[in-house]
């Protein structure tokens, strides 16, 4: 999901801005009770040997005119409602996904950082209060480059934020936002978004690594081609222990709109077409196999099921039928 970035909407931001604050939430089985702070609501599994919880980088404010353009206003409304989302502007959390497997600390996208909306950018502290500094950081996977993903990868002096960490991409979304003509033949609102992923990619280039769809990158973790919402879009399936769990990123942005008419097109989507095609494909896949997923802007931690509905699909948030 992506936003251009505004002075009205930061402004909406700022007013809106909410924490949950938690202390102690443990959903997984084994896991040791970790003291939380002030970060939004976050969540936790083990699958196997893997150790993965999610870490708040805050919340989005995107209007609804932008994110369900061309949708029948009324018929969104009724959706939203029923999935309890309140009136206004969406609030979308920002899930980033953290595994911890033998040596190695791996995380999934890096939030969108300090100059992209007030009320995200808040990575580092979550890093903290799971315990984790920067430094420890051995990993960084990204599902694609927009903003709320790639942008939080730099600190404060444009050096990147996990100075030991291996990056890692996939080839098709490298090279599509590496290419300078990217921020020339992408439509007019999102060239400020070229712009800004390719000055990150050129500062990791050096060392971040690529990979194609259905690589195995790390032990227990694999690469799956999820291309629309952005043209080379990768979600991630993690396996061990018998389980398995699907890191969507964007691939399903919504947990209301996209699960209750998958097919409808969505306005943070690049290639609208493709997305539906795409996440059709993965809720038919992820309600047959009973898979667990994170999704980076669903609601409550973000880990859950897909469940089949009466019309669709629902998210089922871990603990919750
Ligand atoms: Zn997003």
């Amino acid at each position: 999901m992506y936003i251009a970035l505004s002075g009205a909407l930061i402004g909406l931001g700022e007013i809106m801005d909410r924490r949950e604050f938690i202390v102690g939430l443990t959903a997984g089985i084994g896991m040791p009770t970790l003291a939380w702070a002030k970060t939004e609501l976050s969540s936790q599994i083990s699958l196997g040997e893997l150790q993965v919880m999610t870490l708040s980088d805050g919340h989005l404010t995107l209007p609804r005119s932008m994110l369900f353009a061309g949708l029948d206003p009324a018929a969104v409304d009724r959706i939203l409602q029923r999935s309890k989302v309140a009136q206004g502007p969406i609030h979308p959390p920002i899930n980033v996904t953290l595994l911890r497997h033998a040596d190695r600390v791996v995380l999934f996208d890096t939030g969108s950082g300090p100059g992209f909306q007030s009320t995200a950018g808040q990575l580092v502290t979550a890093l903290d209060a799971a315990g984790v500094g920067p430094e420890e950081v051995t990993h960084v996977v990204f599902t694609h480059c927009h903003p709320d993903h790639l942008w939080g990868v730099l600190d404060d002096f444009d050096d990147p934020l996990f100075p030991n960490a291996e990056y890692m991409m996939g080839q098709v979304e490298w090279d599509y936002w590496f290419d300078p003509n990217t921020a020339s033949t992408i439509s007019g609102d999102r060239a400020s978004m070229a712009v800004g992923a390719r000055r990150r990619l050129e500062v990791m280039e050096e060392r971040l690594s690529r990979f194609g769809d259905g690589q195995e990158i790390l032990p227990g973790v694999a690469a799956h081609a999820s291309y629309g919402h952005t043209p080379g879009h990768m979600s991630f399936e993690l396996r061990d222990g018998g389980q398995s769990l699907l890191i969507l990123g964007d691939a399903i942005g919504n947990h209301h709109v996209s699960f209750s008419e998958p097919e409808w097109h969505i306005g943070t989507d690049q290639d609208a077409e493709t997305a539906a095609k795409t996440r059709r494909r993965l809720l038919d896949m992820l309600a047959h196999d009973q898979m667990q997923v994170i999704g980076y802007h669903f609601p409550k931690g973000g880990i859950g099921r897909v469940l089949k509905a009466k019309s669709g699909y629902r998210f089922a948030p871990r603990g919750e039928g």
